[in-house]
């Protein structure tokens, strides 16, 4: 049998769920329904939101806040990071706008967590076309 700790965080209660394995069976010890269905997620697929920030060209700011529709396989996130260093959108941009489907065929997009107005340069005609 294998025996493993998870410390749970998905309240501030943050309890310790026993994880064993037996003949390829998982049980959980500890904590409430919602704890052990984290404990079993960290286990077996463990996945985190992903928040941070992606170039944006022409806007108020030079960095647009961003997150994960969905929480992001752990063991991809380096990966999904390479990929948004080199990742930029254009301005105007709206908060929950979403910028990409499917990062690394996962399934999961990236979502705008900010509204960013286009920077009006001097001489620039703000009409729309
Ligand atoms: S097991 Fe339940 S009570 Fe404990 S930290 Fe997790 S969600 Fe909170």
């Amino acid at each position: 049998m294998i025996s493993s700790r998870v410390l749970c965080i998905v309240c501030p209660l943050g309890c310790q769920i026993e994880v064993k394995e037996k003949d390829g069976k998982l049980s959980f010890h500890g904590g409430c329904a919602r704890g052990k269905s984290y404990a079993k997620q960290e286990v077996t697929y463990p996945c985190r939101m992903v928040t941070t920030t992606v170039s944006i060209r022409g806007g108020e700011i030079p960095r647009l806040p961003v997150r994960t529709s969905r929480p992001f396989p752990k063991d991809r996130i380096l990966a999904l990071m390479e990929f948004l260093r080199s990742f930029e959108v254009e301005a105007p941009v709206k908060r929950g706008e979403v910028l990409f489907r499917n990062l690394l065929g996962t399934g999961i997009d990236l979502i705008a967590t900010r509204t960013i107005h286009r920077l009006e340069k001097e001489g620039e005609d703000s009409r729309e076309a």
